[in-house]
């Protein structure tokens, strides 16, 4: 349970960051809050020689509105998710989500930064942004690039940023004013991870459904975005045999492992299960 010995690097801006990040080469890896990181040197799934600690960098943090989109600093906690008023009112599923990640004590250090960038298919928020359409900011020694969270994920841990890349931002496009939304997740306990889980985000209009989108956690070996499923529901009024479909849909793209979470069956039924309720609760909710 101690990590193998490392050389710790605190740079005070991005350019320092990228620059070290490029001369350290492979065996550097950024640290944000460290809840995922530090445990998985500590299993020794991961021994980096060098951490480059983004905490003293400036301009990471907060969020703010420009035009038709929110766009959130990577080193923005899960806390501090949770308590903007900004958030809540027009992208709530952004709280709802921070709400079921681990616990208090991890949301006040964890990261969005870390969230989205870590890869681990068992993370809340990756889903969430794919759902919502968002997109990354990376800066590296190339310069900066946006990347779609629908094509960031490539495999576990596996992430479309490059060697020395540091996400910097999100950028999620505002949904409709008066969209239902819903994040439904099942876990064991407080604190674990998910056995399954669902975001939806979608509109109503005259009863049906107008568009939706839809986001499948921990049930595959990267998050899912059930582009089906939503096609399946858009001009339903969500009745049975709608939700029906775009169940089977999804249960048709997700591949989990068997784990001390369950059966693969089981939690192929399980994301089914937590489909249905988000569907339920966001047609509640929408205008
Ligand atoms: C007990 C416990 C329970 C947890 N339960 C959940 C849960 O239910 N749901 C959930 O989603 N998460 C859960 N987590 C994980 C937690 O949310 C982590 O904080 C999060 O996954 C990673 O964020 P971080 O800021 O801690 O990143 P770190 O651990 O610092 O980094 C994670 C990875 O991302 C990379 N990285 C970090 N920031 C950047 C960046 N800006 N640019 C490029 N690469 C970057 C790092 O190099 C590393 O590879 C849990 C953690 C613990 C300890």
């Amino acid at each position: 349970m101690i990590p193998g010995s490392f050389a710790y690097h605190r740079p005070k801006s991005l350019n320092e960051a990228v620059a070290l990040l490029a001369e350290l080469g492979e065996e550097a890896r950024p640290i944000a809050g460290g809840h995922s990181l530090i445990p998985m040197m500590k299993l020794r799934l991961a021994q980096p020689e060098h951490l480059v600690d983004l905490a003293g960098i400036g301009g990471l943090k907060g969020m703010r509105a420009e035009g038709s989109e929110i766009v959130i600093g990577a080193m923005t906690t899960q806390a501090e998710l949770i308590a903007s008023e900004l958030l809540a009112a027009k992208v709530p599923i952004m709280r709802e989500t921070s709400l079921v990640i681990a616990d208090p004590q991890v949301r006040y250090v964890g990261t969005l930064g870390g969230n989205v960038a870590n890869g681990d298919p068992g993370n809340d928020m990756p889903a969430v942004m794919m759902c919502l359409g968002a997109t990354y900011h990376a800066v590296g020694k190339g310069g900066e690039r946006r990347i779609a969270a629908r094509e960031f994920y490539q495999g576990a841990y596996f992430t479309a940023l490059e060697p020395g890349e540091i996400l910097t931002a999100v950028r999620i496009p505002l949904p409709p004013p008066g969209h239902g939304h819903a994040y439904e997740k099942l876990k064991r306990k407080i604190g674990d991870y998910a056995t399954a889980a669902a975001a939806v985000v979608l509109t109503l209009a005259k009863g049906k459904v107008a568009s939706c989108s839809i986001g499948l956690t921990n049930v595959a070996e990267t998050p899912l975005w059930a582009e089906d499923a939503a096609k399946a529901l858009v001009g339903s009024a969500l009745d049975e045999e709608s939700v029906r479909k775009a169940v089977a849909a999804a249960e048709a793209i997700v591949s989990p492992a068997s784990d001390n979470r369950g059966p693969a069956r089981y939690r192929t039924k399980m994301a089914g299960v937590m489909l249905a309720r988000a569907l339920a609760r966001a047609k509640a909710r929408a205008a």
